[in-house]
């Protein structure tokens, strides 16, 4: 598919847009004023993989966390770059807090809830000034939850007064595409040049979501930030992130992605990271992992073996990753199968990279294992598990490149 060409913007040591890859980004959800939690989950949502990690920066106590951040975070070696994300009082953090304007990559500003009434301009301009002093990008990140009133109000008025007026939702649209069009005109008549700017127009609803950025990738050239707002918890979140992102992914839009799940209670943020990368990876525009084809199970499969292993193999493969990556190269294009009998079992592991059938309920307990598409040993016995999983760690250290470092 053909990326659309948008202009390539610098965020610290990650380039968004242009013909980069499209880019993984997070956020965080600990208190940024607590500076010990929040570098442990920047540092395990970078691990995941995640390019970018979003912070707020909402008052005075995390504004002054944020260098601090910043240095224990490099004391680490993790340098991911940390964007600040500002509603309302940005302008007056930056100004008290000159280390945290500094400490961050890129300031996300909302145009809807930059100041009330007369306030906006000032404190939205303000904000842009701060970003060209600290020669930092932005994001203008309309968001149709807090759209800036005052341009829907206009739009309806306008709208009021066609011949044949709008629907109501066509008339939102728009308004959010305008918010977000209208305020990076405004940021470069105040200096801003337009290689210093990423929009998003996030919206809760897929089709809405879809209509609104095909429409803004037609009429801007800014890298553009994808992702579907309040998507929801579990599965729902999931798949609705999964359907809107993979139709604009798939149309060439997007230059980076953040998944917006609502966290089950005590589940992972890390989640977030790795639903954003299977996508792109699914979609075969990049690849983050080893991936693990699996077969669903059935009938002839009555113990819970064979999800065990593919569980397994899959957590080993994530785990390794962040070591793999930099010894191996091009480890992450790497396919393995668990298949639960031998019905499609070796089909599939002939055409993986690496691949194991299990047996089936009845069949003869023993799994072969296949490495491009020939049969190497049959494993049998209560350590096939183990085994296999040592198998994989050879396959990997033999076939891919060893790196540097
Ligand atoms: S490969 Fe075997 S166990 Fe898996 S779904 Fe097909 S028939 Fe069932």
């Amino acid at each position: 598919m053909n990326r659309r060409q948008t202009t390539a913007v610098i965020v610290g040591n990650v380039r968004i847009g242009g013909d980069a890859p499209v880019v993984v980004q997070s956020m965080t959800n600990t208190d940024t004023a607590d500076v010990k939690a929040t570098v442990k989950q920047v540092f395990e949502l970078a691990r995941a993989g995640s390019e970018l990690v979003r912070i707020t920066v909402n008052n005075e106590d995390a504004a002054g966390a944020v260098a601090r951040i910043r240095e224990q975070l490099d004391q680490t070696g993790c340098t991911v770059p940390l964007i600040g994300d500002f509603h309302f009082n940005g302008h007056r953090l930056l100004e008290k807090y000159p280390a945290c304007a500094r400490a961050l990559a890129k300031y996300r500003i909302n145009p809807g809830n930059v100041g009330r009434g007369s306030k906006r301009d000032t404190q939205f301009a303000q904000m842009v000034e701060f970003a060209c002093r600290y020669d930092k990008p932005v994001r203008i990140g309309v968001n149709w939850g807090s759209l800036d009133q005052s341009v829907l109000a206009r739009l309806l008025d306008e709208n009021a007064k066609l011949p044949v007026p709008r629907e109501l939702a066509e008339v939102m649209r728009e308004a959010v595409i305008t918010s977000a069009l209208e305020s990076a005109e405004r940021a470069t008549a105040l200096g801003l040049a337009t290689d210093r700017i990423v929009l998003s127009c996030k919206m809760s609803g897929v089709q809405e979501l879809i209509a609104v950025y095909q429409s803004l990738s037609q009429r801007c050239d800014y890298a553009l930030h994808l992702g579907l707002t309040e998507a929801g918890m579990g599965s729902k979140g999931i798949v609705a992130s999964t359907a809107a992102l993979a139709i604009l992914l798939q149309q060439g839009i997007g230059d980076t992605i953040r998944i917006s799940l609502t966290p089950e209670p005590g589940a992972d943020r890390i989640l977030e990271v790795i639903i954003a990368q299977e996508i792109l990876q699914t979609l075969g525009i990049r690849a983050f992992t080893p991936m693990v084809i699996s077969c669903p199970g059935c009938g002839r499969t009555t113990s819970d073996y064979f999800q065990k292993l593919a569980q397994q193999i899959q957590s080993h493969l994530r785990h390794k990753m962040p070591e793999w990556k930099r010894h191996y190269s091009g480890v992450e294009d790497m396919n393995v199968a668990v298949m639960g009998c031998v019905v499609n079992g070796p089909g599939e592991s002939k055409n993986a990279n690496i691949g194991i059938s299990l047996p089936g309920t009845g069949e003869v307990p023993v799994a072969p294992v296949y490495e491009d598409g020939v049969k190497t040993v049959t494993l049998k016995g209560d350590h096939i598990a183990d085994e296999f999983q040592e198998i994989v760690e050879t396959y990997v250290r033999t076939h891919y490149g060893v790196q540097p470092g």
